[in-house]
């Protein structure tokens, strides 16, 4: 080592000359003027008696670091807080004591020599070599750090810079860094890991720091980082920055979290709520069989087991939430309420005229004034009249009106029921008022035909009174109306009346709230991208506004009305077609405002989800094994039924028992009834209502059969009055359940029939479903309805007979003692099974 002089090293130390000779005098040492040479044992001669004086004045080592206590609150899922108390620790340290430095070292190295000696004798002791290496790491390091505080903390006692005292911090790090390697993180982590006991145990922490100052925290500190080390303290590289700085560690003691685990949640999210990396749980899911990502969405119950196997409580959200969140974002306060227009649907028996008058209305409404007229169809339009605006779905059909209704929708104001005036009240007028009653909405008779000669109105009027819908001459409250879509009579009078209605009804909006309304149709235009026809029923939809659309969203592109303009913006009761959504939403579907793109998707995800499970609850409520239940839990004591019957007779004959069947607690409601086969709109009326479906002696055709399937609905075949009045029966008291049901195997068509001289008629057929059997029972339908009951006699294909026909393939039946087939029939064959008790 090179000497110095009094000066440098009063230099070094930023000491004054003079203060340094008069302490290195004190020491005994012979030094009298700044430029005598300091050798490295009157250094040491220095240092001890340094220590010595100061010692005097504080008996035990002490500590290298300040530090300054913070204390925070952390929120933990919302409703637990945890009091967290920081402690910033400072070392002070001077680099620049190059010599100083290397002198402390090779003192502490000496130190540490001997530790290991002293180890390695431990070692043979215990037979454990690895094991005492580690231990005379720590105690090594102990020492160091021991020493190390001495030094810094005589200076800190002293108040003063004595040069030998204010080096040492530094040196100690650098003798640990150079002798044991990987020791250096665990200094940082003993800081880290009082840090973490701190935060357990603040209190306790606190006193003990009060009655013990310095010595044992310092020696505590020391044993937790070999415990650090053990722990894996080892990896990474030793950065001696890292010391000063925050750092968090895995607490070793578990700390319980309540994880709120709403119907679904990402691995990530969930991760970051048990405070867990997001691959602990992807490793965790694995080890269960069910390898995820991180960005996988896992349901409630899955998300739920993983946490409290990570030890977490457990918190389920609402189901509907983010629905409640969304529906309270979307309050709005205050705004004017002004009366908005009625939308109306035109409902009527086919060829009554329901597109003439839409199209009469529309060319002489609509049109006038515009250049271009109509250029575009977009299945609404509004009208002006001297009286007010009115809107038309224009959709005619009892489908899309109870598919709307059935998605819960409620788009419809008034219905204006077309009736001919030379044909009378047909299955679709019973059925419209049906829809209409089922909705709540009330009904304007246009009795159409008007200019035909042979109109008879009286004839309506009687009709449509034995369907309780009562003209007000009559007493009532319908509005009956003579007009003529060909020519035009009563047209105005019909929007008179359409607007009077409307007046009772007060219709009221809020133009100045968000826009919100609902889909009338949506298709997927080539050039476009979806396209999306809303009416507007409140608020002001404008062209930009995030929409969030059943389970689409998107910003909203572009806005064109009626007539293909490109529109701004649009306010109650005015249907518009908007460009920019992700996806064809379905009619029916909600269109909201919302503010930002992030909810939108976030509330689209979480419906495209909850869609299935609306499905499955519904297919849970729509049984009729459940009705009792759902009776009792809803306190909602009515059984509706849709029934369809082969003839009028027995809908009446059923419809009258049927209804005698309540009592106090319990009605049966026979909502919609008809003769022919169970048709797409059935299902629909039945699916709105929450009924189940009786056929009796009919069938449901394709579209019906695709809704019950998708919906779930029960649907139940019978062609015994008393089965049905039975099984209604069982279902009002909860007695339903074990019951032989019938299955439809298969079903064939009828494309050809031959005349065989040994077996009669033979039904050339194709198998349009399941699997035809030779020894089951059949019937033969004719337009959904069951003509006849029997069994097969022969089943070929080709020259051979054979027990199963399959779908898609073409066989010859021949129908024992039945041969009066014909070709469009269908033969259908079943068997009868045990159901299990359901309840
Ligand atoms: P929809 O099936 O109910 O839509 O009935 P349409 O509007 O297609 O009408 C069926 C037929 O009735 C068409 O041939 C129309 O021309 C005719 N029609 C409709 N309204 C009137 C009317 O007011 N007077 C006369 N004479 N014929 C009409």
């Amino acid at each position: 080592m090179t000497q110095v002089t009094v000066k440098e090293l009063a230099q070094v130390v930023d000491t004054p000359v003079e203060r340094l000779l008069q302490q290195m005098r004190e020491a005994g040492l012979p030094h009298t003027a700044a430029d005598q040479v300091v050798t490295d044992s009157e250094k040491q001669a220095l240092l001890t008696y340094l220590k010595r004086s100061h010692g005097d004045k504080l008996e035990e080592p002490r500590k290298i670091t300040l530090q300054r206590k913070t204390t925070s609150t952390l929120k933990l899922g919302g409703s637990k807080t945890i009091s967290v108390e920081v402690r910033k620790k400072k070392t002070f340290v001077k680099r620049s004591a190059e010599e100083l430095e290397a002198e402390r070292r090779r003192e502490l190295e000496e130190q540490q020599r001997a530790a290991e000696e002293a180890a390695r004798k431990a070692a043979e002791e215990e037979a454990a070599r690895k094991a005492a290496e580690e231990e005379a790491a720590r105690k090594a390091a102990a020492e160091a750090a021991a020493a190390a505080a001495q030094a810094a903390q005589q200076a800190q006692a002293a108040d003063e810079p004595a040069p030998v005292v204010e080096t040492a911090p530094a040196a100690a790090p650098v003798a640990e860094r150079k002798k044991e390697e990987p020791r250096r993180p665990e200094r940082a982590r003993g800081v880290e890991d009082e840090r973490r006991v701190d935060r357990k145990n603040s209190a306790h922490r606190s006193s003990l720091k009060d009655k013990n100052p310095a010595p044992r925290v310092s020696v505590r500190n020391v044993d937790e980082d070999a415990e650090g080390f053990r722990r894996g303290g080892g990896r990474g590289k030793p950065k001696l920055k890292k010391r000063n700085q925050h750092g968090f560690q895995n607490p070793t003691g578990p700390i319980v979290r309540e994880v709120s685990i709403g119907e679904t949640i990402t691995v990530a999210e969930l991760a970051q709520q048990m405070a867990v990396k997001a691959a602990d749980v992807v490793k965790f899911m694995f080890k269960l069989g069910s390898p995820v990502t991180i960005n996988q969405v896992l349901d409630q119950e899955t998300a739920q087991l993983v946490a409290e196997e990570f030890g977490h409580k457990v918190k389920l959200i609402s189901e509907n939430a983010l629905e409640e969140q969304l529906a309270e974002s979307l309050k709005f306060e205050g705004g004017e309420t002004v009366p908005r227009a009625p939308v109306v649907t035109v409902m009527g028996h086919v060829d009554h005229g329901k597109t003439s008058l839409l199209d009469y209305i529309r060319r002489t409404k609509v049109a006038a004034g515009e250049a271009g007229g109509i250029t575009q169809h977009i299945g609404a339009y509004h009208v002006e009249t001297d009286r007010g605006m009115v809107t038309f779905l224009d959709t005619p059909g009892h489908a899309a009106f109870t598919a709307m209704r059935a998605r819960g929708a409620k788009a419809t104001d008034i219905v204006i029921l077309v009736v001919a005036a030379d044909d009378g009240v047909m299955p679709q007028t019973e059925e419209a008022v049906q829809h209409a009653k089922a909705a709540g909405v009330p009904i304007v008779v246009a009795v159409n035909k008007i200019d035909k000669p042979e109109a008879n109105p009286d004839n309506i009027k009687n009709g449509l009174a034995a369907l309780d819908v009562i003209p007000e001459e009559w007493g009532g409250d319908t509005q009956f109306v003579h007009v003529s879509a060909k020519v035009g009579t009563g047209i105005d009078e019909l929007l008179e009346a359409v607007l009077l209605q409307a007046e009772v009804l007060e219709l009221k909006a809020t133009p100045s709230a968000p826009g919100r309304g609902v889909v009338i149709e949506s298709r997927l235009d080539k050039g476009r991208g979806p396209v999306a026809t809303v009416l507007v029923q409140d608020g002001t939809l404008r062209q930009g506004d995030m929409a969030l659309v059943g389970s689409n969203y998107g910003r909203i592109r572009a806005m064109l009305d009626e007539n293909g303009k490109q529109i701004k913006e649009a306010g109650p009761s005015i249907p518009v077609e908007i460009l920019g959504l992700d996806g064809t939403p379905d009619a029916g579907d909600e269109l909201t405002v919302v503010a930002d793109e992030r909810k939108a998707r976030e509330v689209a995800l979480f419906r495209q989800g909850k869609y299935r499970e609306v499905k499955l609850a519904r297919q849970q409520s729509a049984k009729l094994e459940n009705i009792f239940e759902s009776m009792g839990q809803d306190e909602k004591k009515t059984l509706n039924i849709v029934l369809k019957t082969d003839v009028r007779g027995t809908l009446e004959a059923l419809q009258s028992s049927l209804a005698t069947l309540g009592n106090d607690e319990v009605q049966v409601r026979v909502i919609g009834g008809g003769v022919g086969g169970i048709t797409e709109s059935d299902a629909n009326l039945a699916l709105a209502s929450n009924a189940v479906l009786f056929g009796f002696n009919v069938r449901a055709d394709a579209g019906a059969r695709k809704i019950v399937e998708q919906e779930g609905l029960d649907m139940r075949y019978y062609n015994v009055i008393y089965d049905i009045i039975d099984d209604v029966k069982k279902a009002l008291t909860g007695m339903l359940g074990s019951d032989v049901r019938e299955n439809i195997l298969g079903v064939a068509e009828v494309r050809d029939v031959f005349r065989s001289p040994k077996f009669g008629a033979i039904a050339g057929c194709m198998v349009i479903e399941g699997t035809v059997y030779r020894n089951r029972p059949i019937r033969v339908l004719r337009d959904d309805v069951v003509i006849f009951e029997g069994e097969l006699e022969s089943l070929r294909r080709f020259k051979d007979d054979v027990a199963e026909v399959r779908s898609g393939m073409e066989c010859g039946i021949g129908v024992k003692s039945y041969n009066d087939v014909q070709v469009g029939d269908k033969i259908e064959v079943y068997e009868k099974v045990q159901v299990a008790r359901s309840l």
